[in-house]
This record gives C-alpha cells, structure tokens and sequence, in this order.
C-alpha cells in the first residue's frame, strides 16, 4: 500500500520554444487553468500533481522554464536529475518542430546521463485547436516519423507522441499520464537527493538543500 512517505518523485522536464505553450500545458494538467494571457513565468521553477499508477503513489514534479528558453540558457540545476524530457512544439509553427532536435542535443549535452538513447523522453505537438487546424504546418504523420527515427526509454522504442490543446484541454491529462509512466521508467538510482525536495520551490532553495547535504 502506498503512503505518502513511500511515494515516488520524479522530476520531469519540459523544453521547446518560447510561447509554444509549454507554461500554458503544465498550468492546464496542474491547475486545470487556461489564462490566453498567461504570463512567460509561473512564479516557481517547478510544481508538483500527485497521481497514483497501478497502485503507487507518484509525485510528479514539473519543471518549468521563465523565458530563458529564448537564450537557450537554462542553468546545469534545471536539468540535473531529470526523470523525463518532454519536447513540445507548436503544430501550426514548422520552426518550433525543427527545434526539437536542437533542443533535444541540448538536454544531452546539459545532463549527466550516461546513455541519451534509453533516457525517455515524450513529444507533445500543442495547440490543435487554433483555428480549427486550419493553420497546421506539421502533419501528425511528419512527427511521428519524427520520434520513431530517435530511440528512447530503457526499452530504446521510438519517442511518445501526445497531441493536445492546453486551450480546450484536449490530450493534456492523458499526454501528462503518459509523461509520468516514461519517467517511472527511468534508472534513476544516480538521483537519490530529489527525495529530500518538498512540494514546490524555487532554484535558489533547491541549490540551498543540495548544500546542506553536501558532505564536501
Ligand atoms: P511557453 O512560452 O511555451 O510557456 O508558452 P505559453 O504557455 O506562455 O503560451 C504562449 C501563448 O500561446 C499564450 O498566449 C497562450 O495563451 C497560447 N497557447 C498556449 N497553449 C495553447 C493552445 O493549446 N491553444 C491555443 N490556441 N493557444 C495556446
Ligand atoms: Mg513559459
């Protein structure tokens, strides 16, 4: 039986281009909130939504970024421990779906992880719903092919590919579900010290906890 002292943190990631809608995905899953004026930070570098997966209690904790993204200068902090890498993009920006590889050699070359090919990581194609799909540019054939091209997850399969609108709230529970199941995946037996991470946070008090226990 689960209880909270025996739950599990996973820390998930989310990467993409600016204004693709990635604070906007992560407000819709944790707040269950649309803003169209949502604002570029959500005040805190992570949150965090409980859910339970066959049984087990499972704390999601979900990295986000404040418009760094724009610089691609993300901190070592950001990406160190990452259970999981979500990749977003948006359907209706060709730019944004060309970016994912950059963004995904980005991770690679950012964390400590030894073997990229079976980190999981999950792909999100948002924003469906603008204008009825009237102003698509990438088919959802394109990035599938896309992710099954790149081998990812303990098992080297292809890339997961969820397809949502924050907006209307389409795919974005089941997309996250998903995000959990891949992150659950992961060997993270390097990542010990998260467990002494609490509900939500900013970097500087994560970079505090990680002092303390320095035993340097
Ligand atoms: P981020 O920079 O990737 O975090 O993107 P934001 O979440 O800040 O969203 C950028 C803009 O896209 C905002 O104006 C959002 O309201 C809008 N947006 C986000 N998700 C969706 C969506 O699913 N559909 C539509 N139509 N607009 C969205
Ligand atoms: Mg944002």
């Amino acid at each position: 039986m689960s209880t909270p002292l025996n739950r599990t943190l996973l820390k998930v990631i989310v990467l993409g281009d600016i204004a693709v809608g990635k604070t906007s995905l992560i407000n819709r899953y944790v707040h269950k909130k649309f803003n169209q004026q949502y604002k570029a930070t959500i005040g805190a570098d992570f949150v965090t939504r409980e859910l339970q997966i066959d049984g087990r209690l499972v704390s999601l904790q979900i990295w986000d970024t404040a418009g760094q993204e724009r610089f691609h200068s993300l901190g070592p902090a950001f990406f160190r421990g990452a259970d999981c890498c979500v990749l977003v993009y948006d359907v209706n920006v060709h730019k944004s779906f060309e970016a994912l590889q950059t963004w995904r050699d980005e991770f690679i070359k950012q964390t400590d992880i030894s073997n990229p090919a079976r980190f999981p990581f999950v792909v999100i194609g948002n924003k469906i719903d603008q204008d009825g799909g009237a102003r698509r540019m990438v088919d959802e054939k394109r990035a599938k092919d896309w992710c099954g091209s790149i081998k990812s997850g303990p098992s080297a399969s292809s890339i997961p590919y969820y397809e949502t609108s924050a907006k209307d709230d389409i795919n974005v529970d089941d997309a996250f579900y998903n995000i959990a199941i891949a992150a659950l995946s992961h060997d993270r037996s390097q990542e010990l010290y998260f467990e002494s991470i609490t509900e939500t946070g900013s970097l500087s008090e994560i970079v505090e906890q990680q002092n303390r226990g320095c035993p340097c």
